[in-house]
């Protein structure tokens, strides 16, 4: 049985151009479904977000969405989640989706997937928290990313020791296996940079 319960899931308010991703994202809520993980995630029924949803919730599995309030008057909402909190600000909304999860996972996404990312990595290297962070790297839409990190790490403004802050996984699939060996923090603070 796996010991990660909840698990925050950050990806894209779109589908993007490749049928692949929203594959990918189907896989894994139907893979959440059966594991009995709950999703975490910021609540939209729009873009990969709301089919990772729908997935899970035409499988019997359970969601919780936490969107801020003008979201909602956007309709973006999802009408069918679990449980669905709102927030007052994004920075709350953030904040109680980190408190909600054993752990984090990056699916494919944009602008703000690449905030909530480097901020739920740099949140680690702070200390702040020792949760696992996977990046499913669908289809090769992580390369950029890590490759990112590996530019930083190269041009001496980040320690090569940030590469065990997450780990990349394949695919969906390759997500549901490594749930079920997947250890939970400690609870304490991460390793100290
Ligand atoms: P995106 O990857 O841009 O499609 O956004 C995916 C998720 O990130 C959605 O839940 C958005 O509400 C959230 N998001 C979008 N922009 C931001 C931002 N500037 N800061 C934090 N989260 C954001």
């Amino acid at each position: 049985m796996t010991q990660i319960h909840s698990l925050a899931v950050f990806c894209g308010s779109r589908v993007g151009v490749d049928p692949v991703y929203a594959a990918a994202g189907r896989t894994l809520g139907a893979g959440l479904a059966r594991l009995g993980v709950r999703l975490v995630y910021g609540g939209g029924r729009i873009g990969i977000m709301g089919v990772v949803a729908n997935a899970v919730l035409a499988d019997g599995g359970t969601v919780l969405g936490v969107i801020p309030r003008f979201l909602t008057e956007m309709e973006v909402a999802h009408a069918g989640a679990t449980e669905m909190v709102v927030t007052e600000s994004m920075h709350v909304r953030k904040t109680r989706l980190y408190e909600e999860s054993d752990a984090f996972l990056i699916m494919p996404g944009g602008l703000g997937t690449f905030d909530e990312t480097f901020e739920i990595i740099t949140w680690k290297q702070l200390g702040l928290h020792d949760k696992p962070i996977l990046i499913a790297n669908i289809d090769g839409w992580a390369e950029p990313l890590i490759g990112l990190i590996e530019h930083a790490i190269a041009r001496g403004f980040a320690d090569p020791r940030s590469r065990g802050f997450y780990e990349v996984v394949s695919s969906a699939d390759a997500v549901i296996d490594r749930l079920q060996t997947l250890q939970p923090g400690r609870g304490g603070p991460a390793y100290r940079m």
